[in-house]
């Protein structure tokens, strides 16, 4: 069997819902320093306990690992191109979409606004290194009079 790679499952996501990236939630285990997934069932099936039945996903050299039925028989079953179980699938979008926000978040960092529309980068440079600086002092703000009074 042929390792499958995060890109191969990337590439193959086909449809996955927002409710199905929902159901991923990242973790780590800090005692081995694994990162993986805990993904949700999809029939929301519950243990003796109540809690909802979760599969931990993970990647390592061997390719993808997941606790569910499936990805314990190594996913001998999976007829889907991805070569992975659903829960592989919506982990790997997962963290694509943790991605995107956090790129969204590290460009909203360096986000001006001119004129209500967003600055160049050129803009942005210019008025972020700009060695004149601007003397509040030289006009004071008028600040109108306030009076509950009307005139
Ligand atoms: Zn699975």
């Amino acid at each position: 069997m042929t390792t499958v790679t995060t890109q191969k499952v990337a590439a193959n996501l086909g449809t996955i819902t927002p409710e199905q990236i929902g159901k991923c939630t990242k973790d780590f285990d800090a005692l081995t320093g694994l990162n993986f997934y805990r993904v949700e069932n999809e029939r929301g099936d519950r243990d003796a306990s109540g809690k909802v039945v979760e599969y931990m996903v993970w990647y390592d050299k061997k390719g993808f690992h997941c606790q569910c039925p499936s990805g314990k028989r190594g996913f001998a079953n999976v007829t889907h191109p991805s070569g992975v179980c659903k829960h592989c699938r919506w982990a790997v979008a997962a963290s694509i979409e943790e991605r995107i926000a956090l790129a969204e978040m590290a460009a909203r960092d360096s986000l001006l606004i001119i004129n209500g529309e967003v600055a160049s980068k050129e803009e942005y440079t210019r008025v972020m290194t700009s060695e004149k600086a601007i003397d509040y002092t030289a006009q004071p703000r008028q600040i109108p009079a306030f009076s509950i009074l009307r005139k």
